[in-house]
């Protein structure tokens, strides 16, 4: 007896075929069928590695031409009145990304991990209607296969939890309404075979939730799990522990329960509450979201802990999420150092390691076959030899760290600012840009052949340097006040950094679904970090060689860095967010020394990396903060400090941000007039402020007057002696002519204004 599961799988394909059929067909190169092709081979190719690598519970449903929550609007036809008389992939689509009438649904990142979700916009009014056609059409095809599967449902606490009303209600009052299409839809998948197992995600409750919302649990799941009783309802939590709801779930009908051991791990504390009942433990305990390998015998060791309480009968061994966070296998790396490889796994090495895991886990070594065997060697032995390497262990670095007593700059903001506006000499309202310039074709050629050796090093310089140029003659003719070189070297404000710096690894083929057909490839940290040498300070001592005026140099911050990459499981993230920090902090003497008078350090990343529980938010909050006070530590009372966020909501973060202490924050508030500016004043927030007056996500060039009232707004909420005026976020998504001609209407808006203010 052995039984383990796959919470779920990736669906983009091992070479992201999923992507290409998907944009090929968008571009109108192909059509749907041809999509639909790809999609089939694609479902039985990852039936079939799950099948093969000898996994029990493989999942049906969790495949998606785009995302699972939009999948689950369509079963419940919760269609926005904007798509209404659309049919089929023209209505999916037009809602995953717009059409030339109706713009796109939203978008958000779906719990703390990077995979992001369409949200449902949900109004009273509507009515739903049960879509079951992908479902059942998903669980037949793999029938056919002869692969019994379990079905992925989204549970309808947490798709509430995740929607939007239109109205701006409650969604939670809406669940009388979806509750009878669960109902309706759990009664035909029980006609689909004798018996069968529903697993249902509820990862709502990995976050605090009022009362109110966890004693929905109970009437919600009496009724689902006692639908019919060849179902057997698996209730499936991830990311973090959920205490609160376990308590109530072991009193309902369900079969069993799923939780994350790896990144909830107070959830052993519930373990009492299942033996207790009659539940089955889904048993997250392979890590599903990083790249690491499992260690096998800890792996065991845990389940051996688990099972001193629940009975192994009870458990079934599984990933702690979907692995569709892990990039999907590393059989296309060909070009990573063999020994770091070997270190690694993605999701379908992983499915070797939850077998291998059960395997021992429920029979015992013994019983391990040959191949088996050599698996668990070989896990000991690259175990062992990451551990030990030297790749990894920095003795330097290591001691640094320990004795780094510099944690914050030595001047308070008040005498800082005061020297700065005097040394740097810019007016109130002053001009600039958030850092990069459009990313024309050519740069991005000019990148990829370089670094493919196509290109040589001083043809590659003398690119970038004529882009740079460009891009300052451009700033200065439209009258900027500080300006950037443009960030042309840049493909990514990580990937840029993580290169340069020691105990970072690049993969060639590790993909990770961001959202529909987008993937990103994050760096992962292997070892202690070190800055060889200056990363930034060439091409900014080049910017500002070529103008008078103030050049504002670019970094990506600590936790940014740390939060968008994949970190390495030895070792707190605290301490590696630290070894970022002060190779950061030697970044930006450099650069002082180099004469550049102004550094912004980007923390695009802050606010995500945050907790999902409040218990941890103090942690996070500490850590976090101390490690971008660190990096900018070396700034001398005269250095400027810059920071960027990319959002706008900061009512329940604003003291830690004032805390960084930076001199100027730049914010992402275009969106919202000048409503979320208003923490800031209430607050008493004493630093200066650049709230983003116009919006780069679009296309759309704003007008001078537009971006007047946008200022006025601006100076009802902060006195102009505070205010900093510039676009929400880097250009570089956009065209040189939108660009141009929205930095023109924006300085000359402020030439409005600061007349206006004299008058
Ligand atoms: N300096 C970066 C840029 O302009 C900041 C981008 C970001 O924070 N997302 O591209
Ligand atoms: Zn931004």
């Amino acid at each position: 007896m052995s039984k383990n599961y796959v919470v779920g799988f990736p669906r983009i394909g091992e070479q992201r075929e999923l992507k290409k059929a998907l944009e090929s067909y968008w571009a109108k190169n192909s059509t749907f069928s041809d999509v639909e092709d790809i999609a089939k081979d694609l479902r039985t190719r990852h039936w079939k590695y799950q099948q093969n690598a000898g996994i029990d519970f493989i999942s049906s449903n969790d495949f998606s031409l785009y995302d699972n929550m939009l999948d689950t609007i369509v079963m419940l036809n919760s269609i926005p009145q904007r798509f209404i008389g659309l049919e089929d992939e023209e209505l999916y689509f037009s809602m995953a990304r717009g059409n030339k009438s109706a713009v796109a649904m939203e978008m958000t990142k779906w719990f703390n991990t990077n995979y992001h979700y369409i949200v449902p916009e949900l109004s009273p009014n509507d009515e739903y209607k049960l879509n079951s056609s992908k479902i059942i059409n998903e669980y037949k095809e793999a029938k056919e296969l002869g692969i019994k599967t379990k079905i992925n449902l989204i549970g309808p606490i947490t798709f509430l939890g995740l929607s939007k009303r239109v109205d701006r209600g409650d969604c939670y009052t809406l669940l009388y309404k979806i509750l009878p299409i669960y109902e309706e839809l759990l009664e035909e998948i029980s006609k689909l075979d004798d018996d069968i197992v529903v697993q249902i995600d509820e990862p709502i409750f990995v976050k605090d939730n009022e009362t109110k919302i966890l004693s929905l649990i109970k009437p919600t799941y009496d009724k689902l799990a006692n639908i019919s009783s060849n179902l057997k309802i698996i209730v499936s939590t991830y990311f973090e522990h959920s205490k609160e709801a376990t308590k109530v779930f072991v009193h309902t009908p369900i079969w069993g329960l799923g939780l994350d051991f790896l990144y909830g791990d107070e959830n052993i504390n519930s373990l009492e509450i299942i033996a207790n009942s009659d539940k089955v433990l889904v048993a997250g305990v392979v890590d599903g979201r990083n790249i690491w390998k499992n260690n096998i015998i800890k792996t065991v060791e845990l389940l051996e802990d688990i099972s001193k309480v629940v009975g192994k009968d009870n458990i079934i061994v599984s990933s702690s999420c979907s692995l569709l966070h892990a990039p999907f296998t590393l059989k296309y790396e060909e070009k990573m150092a063999q020994d770091i490889k070997s270190w690694l796994s993605y999701a379908v090495e992983k499915l070797d390691e939850i077998s291998l895991a059960s395997e021992i886990f429920f029979n015992g070594i013994d019983s391990l076959d040959s191949a088996q065997k050599e698996m668990l060697e070989s896990n000991k032995n690259s175990n062992l030899n990451r551990e030990n390497s030297s790749l990894i262990h920095n003795q330097e670095v290591q001691d640094r760290v320990k004795n780094f007593s510099k944690l914050q700059r030595d001047e308070k903001f008040e005498d800082r600012i005061k020297i700065q506006r005097e040394e740097l000499g810019y007016q109130d309202l002053a001009t600039t840009t958030i850092g990069s310039f459009p990313q024309t074709p050519e740069v991005r050629e000019a990148r990829r052949d370089f670094k493919k050796g196509e290109l040589s090093k001083d043809e590659y310089e003398t690119q970038m340097k004529k882009y740079i140029d460009d891009c300052v003659a451009f700033q200065e003719e439209c009258g900027i006040e500080i300006l950037v070189h443009g960030e042309p070297e840049r493909n990514d404000m990580v990937e840029y950094f993580g290169e340069q710096l020691d105990g970072f690894g690049f993969s060639q083929n590790g993909w990770v679904q961001s959202y529909g057909s987008r993937c990103v490839k994050p760096p992962f940290i292997y070892g202690d970090i070190s800055r060889p040498k200056s990363m930034t300070v060439y091409w900014i001592g080049y910017a500002q060689s070529k103008t008078d005026k103030i050049m504002k140099g670019m970094l990506t911050g600590p936790v940014t860095i740390l939060n968008w990459s994949f970190v390495r499981d030895d070792k707190a993230r605290a301490d590696v967010s630290k070894q970022i920090a002060i190779a950061l902090s030697d970044e930006i003497d450099d650069l002082q020394n180099a004469g550049i008078k102004i550094i912004q350090v980007d923390e695009a990343a802050f606010k995500e990396g945050y907790p999902l529980r409040a218990e941890k938010i103090k942690i996070y909050e500490k850590w976090a903060l101390r490690d971008f006070k660190i990096s900018v530590s070396s700034a001398k009372i005269n250095t400027q400090i810059h920071t960027h966020m990319c959002y706008s909501e900061f009512n329940d973060i604003i003291d830690t941000i004032e805390a960084m202490d930076a001199d100027v924050i730049s914010i992402e508030t275009s969106r919202s007039g000048n409503e979320l500016l208003k923490i800031f004043k209430e607050s008493g927030y004493k630093q200066e402020v650049g709230p983003g007056v116009y919006d780069i996500h679009s296309p759309r060039v704003p007008s001078v007057d537009e971006m007047v009232i946008q200022i006025r707004l601006l100076l009802e909420v902060l006195p102009k002696e505070q205010l900093w005026i510039n676009p929400d976020c880097g250009l570089k998504t956009r065209k040189w002519e939108e660009v141009k001609l929205s930095l023109k209407n924006m300085v000359e808006a402020v030439k409005i204004i600061r007349e206006e203010l004299k008058a």
